[in-house]
């Protein structure tokens, strides 16, 4: 490409949703990526080995561990952190939903001393409507939201174990309905492909004629000028320099902070990197009634306990993952490694046994997990490190631990009659869930950037990704990463019609 409009830096669900828009609309996009061109998503699973770095590249992960300081305890883990195209949501679960109403609008997030979202609900309601037909989501309407309905495609119907599952609820006084999803499915009700920021951003943006995509290509350095920006980066080993007018900082929670900091960008509020919000899990084994169905299901998702008697709480959703030895050798793993009882020698064998024994308990149990909404607090942040290893420091308030105890009582009640396991005794910080980073807001002292993602005293810096969220909410994030990805591209394109200012 000769002249490009806009680098868009990072090709996840952020980055590719703006680089498809933008070139959709006819902007010349570069998009720049660390990790390499990815196979599709279902060739690819998160496993426990998968501690190499150049293996965690090909399979598009971070390749470095995450050194998390949680309550003051450090401990080294390797994060579900996507790095190829497509990033982080190259292997997420593609359940896509809408937050609600209350969690965007500022009569309820003002509430919060850090302030709240700067724009309203009806402001990003067409941009959720687009990000659904982008990531063609399907699935039903929950019966107990007040809002205008989505057009979603149908899903395939449910099997008999979800059919059972949704009768118990239903029999409970709860309002389970069908799960938003990103995928597509074969007549049969096979899943045929996730949509995510490659196969519904990158990939169509490419399509367009009007993107190109540098893969292997780390950014170093982001040096805003009077005559646009200058993004160094190490490409294939060589470095190189690119330049553009607009420039998207689309690198993640982790990596949009981490390249400010390294680029020494203006922060006059003191804030890049600050606010860091993931969700807590709280996974729970639900036997259904109806003990001849099998097979993992990613049906139902129930809204109840999103706002209740006055506490954010937040969705509870089916995983759709099969509790396979895999599985839980990964989970023990993580859990093991953040852990701060002291590692003895053949720990890890032992942990392995007890995962067989395990994976045949639980061989019929469908998992379902409650996202508790995290809130900001300014000293949990992304710290800068020398190299790719990611460092955050995090404290669990005490608010968060006692909403938590609430939430996990409200799951058990609202399951009541069903045989259930709470999987996690420990607060379980949802890593590939970070935001906040970088928030947006109206007022300069508390927000990083304006209501449009602007970086602050950065003409032409742009942000579009998970950093920007003011708060967490109690639903999965990526639906509002393309929806916020929507609304700064057209900022962005505003921008471009009015040309360069003289
Ligand atoms: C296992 C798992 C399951 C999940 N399931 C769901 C789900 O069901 N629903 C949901 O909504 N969310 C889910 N998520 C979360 C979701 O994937 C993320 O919130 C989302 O992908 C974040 O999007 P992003 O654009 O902010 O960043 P990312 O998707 O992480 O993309 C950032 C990209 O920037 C690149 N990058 C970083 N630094 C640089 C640099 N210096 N130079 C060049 N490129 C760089 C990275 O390599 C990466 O490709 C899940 C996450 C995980 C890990």
């Amino acid at each position: 490409m000769s002249e490009i409009d806009v680098i868009v830096i990072g090709t996840g669900m952020g980055g590719g949703t703006i680089g498809r828009h933008l070139a959709e609309a006819g902007a010349r996009v570069l998009f720049l990526e660390k990790g390499k061109t990815q196979h599709p998503n279902e060739e690819r699973q998160l496993h426990a080995e998968m501690f190499e770095p150049t293996g965690r590249l090909v399979r598009g992960l971070w390749p470095a561990p995450l050194d998390a300081t949680v309550d003051g305890h450090t401990s080294r883990s390797y994060a579900p952190i996507g790095s190829g195209v497509g990033g982080s949501s190259s292997f997420y679960a593609a359940t896509l939903e809408r937050p609600e109403r209350h969690d965007i609008d500022h009569s309820s997030a003002r509430a919060h001393p850090t302030g709240g979202w700067p724009i309203d609900y009806d402001t990003l309601a067409p941009r959720y409507d687009r990000a659904e037909e982008l990531y063609e989501i399907c699935g039903a309407p929950d019966p107990l939201s007040p809002e205008p309905q989505a057009a979603l495609i149908a899903p395939p119907p449910l099997t008999r174990a979800d059919e059972s599952l949704k009768a118990s609820f239903e029999a409970n006084g709860l309002h389970p309905y069908r799960l938003h999803a990103a995928i597509r499915y074969e007549a049969d009700g096979t899943p045929q492909q996730t949509l995510d920021g490659r196969t519904a951003g990158v990939l169509p943006a490419l399509a367009s004629g009007k993107a190109g995509l540098r893969d292997r290509c780390d950014v170093q350095r982001i040096l805003p000028g009077p005559d646009g920006i200058a993004v160094e980066a190490i490409c294939q080993g060589r470095a190189e320099t690119f330049n553009a007018r607009q420039v998207v900082l689309a690198a993640g929670a982790f990596g949009t902070p981490r390249l400010a900091m390294r680029s020494e960008l203006p922060d006059p509020s003191g804030l890049i990197g600050r606010n860091l919000m993931f969700h807590l899990n709280e996974m729970i084994a639900l036997w259904p009634k109806d003990k001849a169905a099998s097979g993992p299901s990613k049906a139902l998702s129930l809204r109840d306990l999103y706002h209740l008697e006055g506490q954010r709480f937040g969705t509870v959703q089916a995983m759709g993952i099969d509790v396979t030895y895999g599985e839980i050798v990964y989970f023990l793993d993580q859990t093991l490694a953040r852990s701060k009882m002291p590692k003895l020698p053949g720990q890890w064998l032992a942990l392995r046994a007890a995962a067989g024994i395990a994976a045949r308990i639980f061989g019929q149990a469908k998992i379902f997990v409650g996202l508790l909404e995290d809130l900001p607090y300014a000293e949990n942040r992304v710290k800068l490190t020398d190299d790719d290893t990611l460092a955050c420091d995090y404290t669990i308030h005490p608010e968060l631990r006692a909403r938590r105890k609430a939430f996990r009582k409200a799951m058990a009640q609202a399951f009541r009659g069903h045989l259930k396991w709470f999987l996690s005794m420990q607060p379980e910080l949802n890593f590939g869930h970070g935001c906040g980073t970088m928030k947006m807001g109206h007022d300069p002292a508390t927000s990083v950037t304006d209501p449009q993602g602007r970086l602050r005293e950065c003409p032409g810096l742009w942000v579009a990704d998970a950093s920007l969220f003011p708060t967490s909410m109690g639903v999965n994030p990526s639906l509002t990463i393309a929806a916020l990805a929507l609304h700064v591209g057209d900022a962005i394109l505003e921008t471009l019609k009015k040309g360069p200012t003289p």
